[in-house]
Order: C-alpha cells, then sequence, then structure tokens
C-alpha cells in the first residue's frame, strides 16, 4: 500500500455535490481505500477570472494501484462526471482530481508529475492537505509542507463550514 493524496476541484454545476459524488466514485475505486478527507474549501479561481468560485477538498489514499492506473481511474471518474476538456486552461469545470504525492516517489512522465508541478503555491491544495497529512510531511524534493504554507498566504480561501464529509 502506498498513501496518496489526491486534490479535489469543481466550480460547475453545484460543486459540493460535485465533490460528495467524486468521493463516493473514490471509494469504489479498486485496490484503494481512503482514510482521510479535508473539510471543503472555497476557494479564488486560478486563471481566467470570469467563472466561479472553486469548492476545493484533498483526501488521502492508501492504494495498491500503480500511478498511471490512479491516473487513468481519476479520469474516467472526471469524466463520468461530465468533464470537458476544452483548449482555455484553468477554465470551469465540473471536477478536476489531481494526484498530488503518490507515497515519496518522484514521477516525471509524459502523463503524470508528481508531486503535481504547482502544489507548492496553491492555498486550496496546501490548507487541506495540511488539515489530513502528518506535521512533518515532506516533500519527495526535500521541501517540508510546514515552509510551503508559511510562503503561502491563504488568500481566497475560505473554510466552508459544513457538515465533515465522511
Ligand atoms: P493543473 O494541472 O494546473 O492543476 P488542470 O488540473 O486543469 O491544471 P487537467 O486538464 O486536469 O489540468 O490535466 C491536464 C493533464 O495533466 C492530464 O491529462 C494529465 O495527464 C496531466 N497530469 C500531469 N501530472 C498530473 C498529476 N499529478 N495529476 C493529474 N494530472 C496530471
Ligand atoms: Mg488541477
Ligand atoms: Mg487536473
Amino acid at each position: 500500500m502506498e498513501r496518496v493524496y489526491i486534490g479535489l476541484g469543481s466550480n460547475l454545476a453545484t460543486p459540493q455535490a460535485q465533490l460528495d459524488n467524486a468521493l463516493a466514485a473514490l471509494d469504489r475505486l479498486p485496490q484503494s481505500r481512503r482514510v482521510a478527507t479535508s473539510a471543503f474549501y472555497g476557494s479564488a479561481p486560478l486563471g481566467p477570472a470570469d467563472q466561479p468560485r472553486y469548492v476545493n477538498a484533498v483526501v488521502a489514499l492508501d492504494t495498491r494501484l500503480a500511478p498511471l492506473e490512479l491516473l487513468d481511474a481519476l479520469q474516467a471518474i472526471e469524466l463520468a462526471q461530465g468533464r470537458v476538456r476544452k483548449d482555455e486552461r484553468w477554465g470551469p469545470r465540473t471536477l478536476d482530481l489531481d494526484i498530488l504525492l503518490f507515497g515519496e516517489r518522484l514521477i516525471d512522465e509524459p502523463r503524470l508529475q508528481v508531486p503535481h508541478y504547482h502544489m507548492h503555491a496553491r492555498p486550496f491544495v496546501l490548507y487541506p492537505l495540511a488539515e489530513i497529512a502528518p506535521e512533518r510531511l515532506r516533500l519527495a524534493d526535500g521541501r517540508l509542507l510546514g515552509e510551503l504554507l508559511a510562503a503561502c498566504p491563504p488568500e481566497g480561501l475560505e473554510r466552508l463550514d459544513r457538515a465533515q464529509p465522511t
């Protein structure tokens, strides 16, 4: 088993329901078990500003799937929830599932780079991750999560007041 952290995001079609559906879909993945889930957060959109705010969360998953098998499965969940890939980068979407960390692995393949290339600068990733990750979590490149948080103010981020997802 390896411990994987996955970032969830949605800003279309009732984002909180999209995340709830995504959690249920993650629970149906083979050879995998969801072991922790952050609160949901509201966040300012990255890229084009003329789109709704996002809802984000991070989950920890223990899995025996290989990295590309997991990526395939996550992309299938995105498509099942109506994700349409457009040319515009960072445009609105029903669901985004990004692999943030995969155990201690450093992965650099055409379809998959881990740690996620931009997680260190995204408050909507780092703050929910910090809720569920060990305090001394270290990225494969040596950086401590605490150091990343200190350099990334929670601008535009709002912890949503809702029942803790299960
Ligand atoms: P960003 O990657 O900046 O968060 P995005 O999530 O909107 O942007 P997508 O359209 O979801 O980007 O994915 C584009 C491609 O990124 C995917 O087809 C996938 O192959 C690739 N990719 C590379 N590394 C990862 C990763 N760690 N997690 C998920 N997808 C990844
Ligand atoms: Mg993304
Ligand atoms: Mg993505």
